[in-house]
Parts: C-alpha cells; structure tokens; sequence
C-alpha cells in the first residue's frame, strides 16, 4: 500500500541517457558554442521524422510559436482562432504579434478544438487558425484545412504535445509535422515534453518562402544571403530585412536534441505501454472517464488525463498529492486567466465544454523512464483514493 516513504512521482519528465550527456560533452569541445552544425542537422532529422520539407529550431517552443505567428503575417487588426484548452503561450504568440486571440470550444470526447465551434467564431478579420493537439491527440485536421482554405486562413499547429502523432485521412497516414493539412507546425523541447534539449522548440514547414523567413526572424531579421539582399556591398555585408529576435537554439542543445530524437519511437512505444495499463484498470472505475481517441487517429500521448464524474476535484487531487503522486491539471482554459478576463472582457460561461472539462480532470503521471513499479503504484492509489472518498 501507500508507503510515506514513497519518493514523489511527477507528472512527467525528461530521460536523459549517458550517450546523451556524452554527445553534449563532445559539442562542447568543438569550435563551436552556438551557431554550428548541429543545428541544421537536427533540422533535417527532425524534418525526416516528420516528413517535412524544411525545420527550423528556436530557443523554445513559445518563440518557435511566435515566430510563426509573425511568419504567417498575423497584426493589428487580425483575429486568430485558437482553443481555450492549452497553454498559455498558444494564445499569447497572438498578442505578440499584435493580433486578436479568438477561443472556440473544444470536443467534449477529444478535448481538441471542435471544428463546429470554430466555424461559430470566423469573422471577416479571422486571419489564421492554431488547433493545439491536446495531450499528443491530433486535432481534427482535415475538417479544419477545408474551413482555412476557403477562407484563406492561416493555420498553424501547436504540437507541443504530439511530435509522433498520426492521422489517418482517405486512407492515408499523416505524420503530424508534416503540415499535410497546415502552414506550419510547432514543437517544444522542453524537459516534459516527449524530447528534450533543455529549452527549445521548432517550427516545421513544406513552404520555402516561410521557411526563409523564418530563418529570417530568428537571428534580427538578418539575412546574409547576397541573393536575397537589397542592394549587397561586400563579403562583410548583412542587410536587416524584418524586425526580429534573437531566439537561436545552440549546437550543443542540438546534439542533445538528435540523440533524443534516435529513442523517440522507444519513448513513444514505452508511453503507450502504460496508457493501456491505464486504460485497463481506470476503465473499470465508473468514476472515471478515461482519455478517448478519436478513431483514425494515434495520440503520441504527452498526458494522460483523467476526468472525475462526481468526486470533487479539489478532494481527490489533494489526497493523491499527499500520497506523493505529481498530480496536475492541464488545464485552466486560457479565457479565464486574469489578464485575458481583463484586457478581452472573458467570463465564465464563455466556453461551457472547455469550463466543464477543467472542473473536473487531473493529470496523472505518464513519462517513459516511469517503471513498471511506478506504474502499478500509481493505479493502486488511485483506485485507493476512490474507495476512500466515495464511502
Ligand atoms: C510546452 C507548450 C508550449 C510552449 O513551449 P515552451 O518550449 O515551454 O516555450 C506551447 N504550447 C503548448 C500546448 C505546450 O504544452
């Protein structure tokens, strides 16, 4: 049973091998601290992986988010669709660009932006769509391309969650990262997502002209590219063509990144092995609703989230904390935190799938490194906590 003595389980986090400290030992001691070339060889592996044409890898998944905002031409007076279900950086990326975030409700079976509801949102002003692949789920893309298309939108993906994720469309499999159905599609690096580089973040895309402004953006603005100069003068030359960042990766962040990038299938392999050991025991549980997976779809399962149909959350979450369980929730709907109530005038109500959705889930622990042990200890309390407070 519960032992107090038990270390604290997170809801995830990274694997970090002893090949993967050695080839960031070894990027270190090459002439290169930032701008060498791993960088663009991670790129192209990443690219492979998803089968995309071009990548380019930023400092973190929120620059790589803002990058492609402003890649897509996003501004004043622009209004961009996302879901309230996400993080907080799916929206903001937005307002960096001085656009309008724009929330529409999201399926109550996938949690993903409902396709219907988007449709309910579109002005004349919408500019773009950014569908986020809640939990490593793929959203509805198809159905969500068709609407773009016709109206010319924008659509970028936020696959913070989902690098390795699939969908099936008139029989063919689509990679997420691919962009079959999207401008441009964005991953994290961070520590809890499926690899990391400590930060970090790309944006894939099959579009040259994107893909060299992104480049673009990421370093100034600057190009050194003669062909691409207005008027060059020299080998010393540079011109600054847009206003950008510096939101460069480094070389050794990348040799970290390819490393990770070899075990990914195994990470991916090894989580739905506990998502079905999940699934099997928390199925049982009438108080539980377990994750749905829309069918033609292969969630690359960044969470595992759990809802409750009757329990208080607050009850069951505290109990499982203190039984050393990292519990979490993902999460608060964007629209009710403070600075957009304030600045957008949100309230509750305004999305009842995404506000019924946060009031009742919790996030359970799910990272590959987790043992076989960890994973039984998990579904023992909480099956155990259930008992407790349902009597
Ligand atoms: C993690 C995450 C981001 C931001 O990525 P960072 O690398 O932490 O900046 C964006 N969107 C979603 C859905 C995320 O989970």
């Amino acid at each position: 049973m519960s032992t107090p003595t038990r270390s604290f389980i997170p809801y995830g986090t990274q694997w970090i091998a002893d090949d993967d400290v050695a080839a960031v030992v070894e990027a270190l001691r090459s002439p290169w601290m930032t701008q060498g070339p791993l960088i663009e060889a991670f790129e192209q592996a990443i690219a492979r992986f998803c089968g995309a044409r071009y990548a380019v890898a930023v400092a973190n998944g929120t620059a790589a988010l803002h990058l492609a905002a402003l890649a897509a031409g996003f501004g004043p007076g622009d209004e961009v669709i996302t879901s309230p279900i996400t993080f907080v950086a799916s929206a903001n990326c937005i307002l960096y660009a001085g656009a309008r975030p724009v929330f529409a409700d999201i399926d109550p079976m996938t949690y993903c932006l409902d396709p219907r509801a988007v449709e309910t949102q579109l002005s004349p002003a919408t500019k773009g769509l950014i569908p986020v692949h809640f939990a490593g789920q793929p959203c509805d893309m198809p159905a969500l391309h068709r609407l773009a298309k016709a109206r010319g939108l924008t659509v970028i993906e936020d696959a913070a969650h989902a690098i390795g994720a699939r969908y099936v469309y008139e029989g063919q499999s689509h990679q997420v990262g691919s962009c079959a159905h999207s401008d441009m599609t964005v991953f994290s690096f961070h520590p809890v997502k499926h690899i990391t580089t400590g930060e970090g973040g790309v944006v894939t895309t099959n579009d040259p002209d994107l893909y060299q402004k992104l480049l673009r953006l990421r370093s100034h603005g600057i190009t050194r590219d003669p062909a691409l100069m207005d008027a060059p003068e020299g080998p010393w030359y540079y011109e600054m063509q847009d206003l950008g960042f510096n939101y460069r990766i480094t070389d050794f962040q990348c040799a970290l990144g390819l490393k990770q990038l070899e075990r990914l299938d195994a990470f991916l392999e090894r989580r739905l092995q506990i998502v079905a050991s999940y699934d099997s025991a928390f199925r049982e549980e009438e108080e539980l609703i377990v994750p749905h997976v829309a069918s033609g779809r292969v969630s690359a399962y960044h969470l595992y989230v759990i809802q409750l149909r009757s329990l208080s959350r607050l009850g069951v979450f505290n109990r499982l904390r203190e039984k050393h369980l990292g519990v979490n929730v993902h999460y608060i709907p964007v629209h009710m935190q403070p600075y957009y109530r304030r600045t957008f005038g949100f309230d509750n109500g305004d999305f009842p799938v995404a506000e019924a959705y946060y009031d009742r889930t919790i996030t359970l622990p799910l990272y590959p490194k987790m043992s076989d042990n960890d994973v039984a200890y998990v579904i023992e309390v909480v099956r155990e906590t259930l008992g407790e407070l349902q009597s």
